[in-house]
C-alpha cells in the first residue's frame, strides 16, 4: 500500500504511537501533518519508552525517512530537545532521517504566554488547552501574522516580523493582562539560534513527499490527537486547532486528496477524553476510576488524569464515517480484562429524540442521554494472547459486535504497550 492515513478515532491519546510504530516498519517515509509538541506518542520498545511530540514514530526504525510537514505548528525549543533526547538514547537523528518543513509555523514564546492568558479570561469556557501555545500559533497563522520555519532561516525577514508581531503582542501583554512585555532583542536572539540548529534539517517537505510517492515509496501519514478533537469536526470548541483526520494530509502535507489510498482508525476499547468538553459516556465511578488505574490514563505529555468512560459507537461511527476509514484498530483491549461486564454506547437520545448521529451543537451534546447496551465481560489474561482464537470467547464476541455497530472492520487488536502484544483480527 504506496499511501496510509493512520489516525486517532476517538479523542485522542487512543495509542498511536505504538501501532504508527508498528507501521512505520513497512514504510519507507513517515509524516508528520497536523499540531503541535502538545501531542504525545508514547511507544515502548523492549521495555524502554520514548515519548515522541514532534518527531515521527518511523524515527525508531533505522533507514526511515521521517517528516515534519507544513501543517504542524513546530515548536523548536522543544524539538531540539526531543532531537537531542533521542541522540542520547543513539538513535540517528540526522538530515537523512529528519526533514522539516519550511512551511510549518513556529512557536514562539508570546504563543505560550497568549495560550495561559486566555484561558484564565474564560472561566467556566476553559478549554483545557495543555497551553503550549499551539492554538495562538494556528490563530497567527489563519490571520496571516504568523512565522514560519523559513522567515527563521531568513534573518533580515526574522528580525522585522518577530518586532511587528512584538509590538502588537507586547502591548496586549501589558494592556490586556497587567504583564511585562517580552524583550525584542532576548527573542531574536532565541530564534537565531533556533535557525542555525534547524537549519540542517529544513527543506520543501511536499516537494520530498510528493517525490517519494512518485517514486513508489510507501508513505505513511500519521495523525495526532483524534478526529473528536478535529477544528471542524469535533466538539467545537473544546478541540484542537487542525484537522485531525485524513482530511488534514492534503493541506498539512501538499500531498493530492485522491493520492491518500487507505485509512484507518485507532480507538481504544473504551474512551478517555483529557481535559474540557463533551464526553457522552464518561463514567465518574468506580468503573471509570477502574479503567483510569488500569489503562495507566495520565497524559504522556502534561501527566494530567484522563476522564474515562465506555466505548462510544454513535462518536465512533461518526468519526470513521468522516475519514473514509477503510478499518479500524482497537487498543488497550487488555485493561477490559477483569470487569464482569462491558458497556457500550449504541445510542443518544436527545430532548426525548433519538439521534442516529453525532450532534453538532455543543448545547445538544450537553444533554445527550445515552442508551448503554453491555455483553459478559471476561477474567483470563490476555496480554500473552497473539492469535484472535486464544481469545477468551467473551473478548472475541465484544471485538465482532463493536465491527458491527460502527459499520468498518477491525484489522488488529492491540493487548499491551509493547511492540509485539498485538492480535491480527481476521476478517468474516
Ligand atoms: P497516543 O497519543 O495515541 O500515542 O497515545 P498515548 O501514547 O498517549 O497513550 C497510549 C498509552 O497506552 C501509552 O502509555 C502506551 O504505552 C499504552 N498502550 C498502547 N497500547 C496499549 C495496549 O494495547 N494496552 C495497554 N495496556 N497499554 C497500551
Amino acid at each position: 500500500m504506496p499511501t496510509l492515513s493512520v489516525f486517532g478515532a476517538q479523542w485522542g491519546d487512543e495509542g498511536k504511537g505504538k501501532i504508527i510504530d508498528r507501521m512505520a516498519r513497512d514504510a519507507d517515509v513517515v509524516v508528520r501533518y497536523q499540531g503541535g509538541a502538545n501531542a504525545g506518542h508514547t511507544v515502548v520498545v523492549g521495555g524502554d519508552e520514548y515519548i515522541l511530540h514532534h518527531i515521527p514514530s518511523g524515527i525508531l526504525h533505522p533507514g526511515k525517512l521521517n517528516v515534519i510537514a507544513g501543517g504542524v505548528a513546530v515548536d523548536p525549543a522543544k524539538l531540539l530537545d526531543e532531537i537531542e533526547q533521542l541522540r542520547a538514547r543513539d538513535v540517528a537523528v540526522t538530515e537523512q532521517t529528519l526533514r522539516v518543513s519550511a512551511r510549518a509555523h513556529v512557536i514562539f514564546e508570546h504563543h505560550r504566554r497568549l495560550d495561559h492568558m486566555a484561558e484564565k479570561f474564560k472561566g467556566e469556557g476553559r478549554i483545557g488547552t495543555t497551553g503550549r501555545g499551539i492554538g495562538p500559533c494556528y490563530a497567527d497563522k489563519a490571520s496571516r501574522t504568523g512565522l514560519r520555519v523559513a522567515d527563521l532561516l531568513d534573518g533580515s525577514t526574522l528580525e522585522s516580523r518577530l518586532q511587528a508581531t512584538l509590538a502588537e503582542k507586547n502591548v496586549h501583554f501589558e494592556r490586556v493582562h497587567g504583564e511585562e512585555p517580552l524583550d525584542l532583542g532576548q527573542e531574536i536572539e532565541r530564534a537565531r539560534q533556533w535557525a542555525s540548529d534547524l537549519a540542517p534539517f529544513v527543506c520543501d517537505t511536499g516537494a520530498l513527499v510528493r517525490k517519494a510517492y512518485r517514486e513508489g515509496r510507501t508513505v505513511l501519514f500519521e495523525a495526532a490527537q483524534g478526529v473528536m478533537l478535529d477544528v471542524d469536526h469535533g466538539t467545537y470548541p473544546f478541540v484542537t486547532s487542525s484537522h485531525t483526520g485524513p482530511d488534514g494530509i492534503a493541506a498539512g502535507v501538499g500531498f493530492p486528496v485522491r493520492s491518500i489510498e487507505r485509512a484507518v482508525g485507532i480507538a481504544k476499547a473504551y474512551c478517555t477524553r483529557v481535559g474540557e468538553g463533551p464526553f457522552p459516556t464518561e463514567d465518574e465511578g468506580p468503573d471509570g476510576e477502574r479503567l483510569r488505574e488500569v489503562g495507566c490514563e495520565f497524559g504522556s505529555t502534561t501527566g494530567r488524569s484522563r476522564r474515562c468512560g465506555w466505548f462510544d459507537a454513535v462518536a465512533m461511527r461518526y468519526a470513521l464515517e468522516i475519514s473514509g476509514a477503510d478499518a479500524w484498530i482497537m487498543t488497550k483491549l487488555d485493561v477490559l480484562t477483569g470487569l464482569s461486564e462491558v458497556k457500550v454506547a449504541v445510542g443518544y437520545v436527545v430532548g426525548g429524540v433519538t439521534r442516529d448521529s453525532f450532534p453538532a451543537e455543543l448545547a445538544d451534546l450537553s444533554r445527550v442521554e445515552v442508551t448503554y447496551e453491555s455483553r459478559p465481560g471476561w477474567t483470563e489474561d490476555i496480554t500473552g494472547v497473539r492469535r484472535f482464537e486464544d481469545l477468551p470467547e467473551a473478548a472475541r464476541e465484544y471485538v465482532r459486535w463493536l465491527e458491527d455497530m460502527v459499520g468498518a472492520p477491525v484489522e488488529m487488536l492491540s493487548v499491551g504497550p509493547e511492540r509485539d502484544q498485538v492480535v491480527p483480527v481476521p476478517s468474516v
